[in-house]
């Protein structure tokens, strides 16, 4: 293991934090038990004070078909597990297009768009060194308890990549912001949309500072240039504040506030 200093301010989807210092995992590495452990940082809000990181190293970018199985190391990044199957002919990661990320985030977050979501198509995964299949672990939308570190995950794979369908998932991102984001800022409460309930009390499109609930999306927190991580919470805080007062409903983050 090693560390690395990486800014936040520029890998960060939301593109907010410093310059922080990570501990980068390499193959046979004892796991730390005391550092939080990241992705791509598709989903997370970085505090001025986050705690001690953690990330995968490149040894984890690994990615393996034999016969029927596909073993995908966790630090594969979504975009080369679609060009994978697609070059090999496989079908059940379309959804990965456009869904920014590595396989360990995706896997944490059960990260998927409509019905489609990653374990559905899951066998199992290796969780601090030992394989537990699919069944043993509790999960469901936008959650996947895995209790420890995912290192390495087994798909069976059928055939038949379907580029209808990844076309018409692309086509759905139409409709979102190209500001940098962490994607949807709360989960949907049961049966109903976070956007649609954050317009229903005002807050589309309301900014504070560089932070903005989007103008096309208003799940989605914005970064408008220079935004700062108090003006992303206190955006957050609003929302959940007025919806609660509005609906009585308590808006969940999707996003990991670190
Ligand atoms: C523009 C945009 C659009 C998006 N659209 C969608 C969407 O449609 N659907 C959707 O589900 N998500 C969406 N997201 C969110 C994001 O793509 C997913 O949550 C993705 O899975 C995050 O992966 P990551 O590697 O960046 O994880 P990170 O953001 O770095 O981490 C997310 C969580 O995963 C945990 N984690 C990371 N790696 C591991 C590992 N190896 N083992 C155990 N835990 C781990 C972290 O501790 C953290 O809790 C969007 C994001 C953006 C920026």
């Amino acid at each position: 293991m090693y560390t690395k200093t990486i800014n936040f301010s520029h890998y960060s989807s939301i593109k907010i934090g410093q310059s922080t210092e990570v501990l980068i995992l390499e193959k046979g590495d004892t796991i730390p038990r005391d550092r939080y452990l990241i992705g791509g940082a598709n989903n997370l809000l970085i505090s001025p004070t986050p705690p001690p990181l953690m990330m995968l190293g490149k040894d984890f970018a690994t990615i393996e078909l034999e016969g029927e199985l596909l073993t995908i190391g966790a630090a594969m990044p979504t975009g080369r597990i679609v060009s994978f199957a697609r070059k090999n002919n496989l079908s059940g990661f379309e959804f990965f297009a456009k869904l920014p990320g590595m396989l360990g985030g995706m896997l944490a977050m059960n990260a998927g768009v409509k019905s489609y979501e990653i374990f559905n198509i899951l066998d199992s995964i290796e969780i601090d060194g030992e394989w537990r299949a699919k069944e043993a672990i509790e999960y469901g939308y936008r959650f996947a308890h895995l209790g420890g570190v995912a290192t390495t995950a087994r798909f069976r794979v059928i055939q038949g990549f379907n580029q209808e369908l990844l076309n018409e998932l692309v086509a759905l991102r139409k409709n979102q912001p190209l500001d940098p984001s962490a994607g949807s800022a709360f989960k949907n409460p049961m049966g109903d949309a976070a956007g649609r309930l954050i317009e229903a009390v005002g807050l589309k499109g309301e900014q504070r500072g560089d932070m903005a609930w989007s103008q096309i999306h208003a799940n989605f927190l914005v970064n408008l240039g220079n935004g700062s991580y108090e003006d992303a919470l206190y955006l957050i805080e609003l929302a959940k504040e007025r919806v609660y007062n509005k609906f009585g409903i308590m808006l969940q983050e999707e996003i990991k506030i670190l």
